[in-house]
């Protein structure tokens, strides 16, 4: 299980901000993946939450705000 529901209906990445395969694995399975504008990529997979437009970095992994994940 690689999220953390929060009560607002987002969810928290429990592989914090360095798990770039669990991040592109998550980001493959997801009908929802859409990548961000250049200047924010950040992983050398394209497809990777941290490349995901709907991903807001906190200050040790990241929340998904695409409602429904
Ligand atoms: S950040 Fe959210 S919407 Fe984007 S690919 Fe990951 S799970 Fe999907």
């Amino acid at each position: 299980m690689m999220w953390s529901a929060l009560t607002d209906g987002t969810r928290r990445f429990l592989g914090g901000n360095g798990d770039w395969s669990g991040a592109a694995r998550e980001a493959a399975q997801c009908v929802g993946f859409l990548e961000d504008v250049e200047d924010e990529l950040v992983a050398d997979e394209t497809r990777s939450c941290y490349n995901c437009r709907y991903r807001r970095w906190t200050e040790s992994s990241f929340i998904c705000l695409r409602p429904g994940g």
